[in-house]
């Protein structure tokens, strides 16, 4: 074979302190190894984005990146949340490499399944989705609202590959044509389909945290899901029209209802009736309000085109470093 592909594995951290250390070396063993299998390149990285972490997680990546090149971190500037970590990750890498693997640092996902994940990638595909075969460890709550997550996001037409989180594989070529994906709202599960190419999928089975705690509650779970659907598909709007169509043939058929009685000299003052319909209308109308609204929000956000991340600090040798001074200490 000829030239060996470079490798990056991407790894947002936020307050991780407590499982980077037990985390980092089975990141740097699994390059090894691959590199030893004659898979990768031995010059394949580890990148970690520190997402605006307020423990010692920076200190611990500067650390190590100082033991050992291998290592590698961007710092963003504040908390930006997962997603445009990652995004930061990627687009920061992409000039670097030729392929990338994204991953969380907990530990949770088989850092062993990179190895089929490189095999798909040197067999032709150039998108790798890495999907949880079972939630065995997961708790029943968890395991619950996870799939409807998956599910309620895929009927809303957000489509995505069911029960993969950010865990792929995705090669350079695949992320020059994602960066001309200029939006801020971003749910990178959902976007990567979108840029097409040959994609395949290796699955794996998660496993805990091995240390710390999640990050995603169910609350920012709800958020993520619905901050999904509302970037990626319009069907929640869809969804409003019907309703109002619907709702108005049967009004339609109240009016007629009403006349006739009233024609018929048998009208009663049915304050129920009318009770029932105020109220209901106004919850549906508020609803739909609601929802409009989050779909204006998000073009007031798109308009502004702020940046979507901002690296505040480099350790030497990261992407971009060699143009910022302050990394060259
Ligand atoms: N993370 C991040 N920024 C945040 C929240 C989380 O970069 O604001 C990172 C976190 O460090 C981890 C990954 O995203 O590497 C997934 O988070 P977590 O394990 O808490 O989520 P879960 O696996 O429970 O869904
Ligand atoms: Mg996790």
């Amino acid at each position: 074979m000829d030239k060996r592909p470079v490798l990056y594995i991407v790894i947002p951290c936020y307050n991780e302190e407590e499982v980077l250390p037990l985390t980092a070396p089975l990141f740097r063993e699994q390059i090894a190894r691959m590199a030893d299998a004659g898979k990768i390149d031995p010059e394949s990285r580890i990148l970690f984005v520190n997402d605006g972490s307020r423990d010692g997680t920076w200190e611990i990546i500067t650390e190590l990146s100082r033991q050992d090149p291998h290592f590698q971190g961007l710092c963003l500037s504040r908390n930006r949340g997962h997603q445009n970590a990652l995004l930061c990750g990627l687009l920061e890498a992409r000039e670097h490499c030729d392929i990338t693997i994204s991953i969380d640092c907990d530990g949770q996902d088989d850092i062993r399944a990179m190895d089929s994940m490189v095999d798909e990638y040197l067999s032709g595909a150039e998108i790798v989705y890495g999907v949880r075969s079972s939630r065995a460890t997961d708790t029943f709550f968890k395991r619950f609202t996870a799939q409807s997550f998956y599910r309620l996001l895929n009927r809303m037409g957000a489509d995505t590959v069911y029960n993969h989180a950010d865990y792929r594989l995705v090669s350079a070529r695949v992320l020059k044509e994602f960066a001309n994906f200029r939006e801020v709202n971003i749910f990178l599960r959902g976007m990567f389909p979108l840029v097409g190419f040959k994609s395949t999928s290796v699955y794996y089975e998660r496993s805990e945290r091995m240390a710390g705690k999640s990050h995603y509650p169910l609350k920012k779970m709800l958020a993520l899901a619905f901050d999904g659907i509302t970037s990626l598909s319009v069907k929640p709007i869809r969804i409003i029209t019907g309703l109002g169509v619907a709702i108005s043939v049967i009004s339609f058929g109240l009016i007629l209802y009403a006349l006739i009685a009233w024609i018929a000299g048998s009208a009663v003052a049915g304050w129920a009736s009318t009770l029932i319909a105020v109220a209901l209308l106004g919850g549906i109308q508020l609803i739909s309000l609601g929802v409009i609204g989050e779909y204006v929000g998000k073009i007031f956000l798109e308009t502004k085109r702020r940046p979507r991340y901002i690296v505040s600090e480099r350790t030497p040798g990261a992407p971009g470093a060699e143009d910022d001074p302050a990394a060259k200490a």
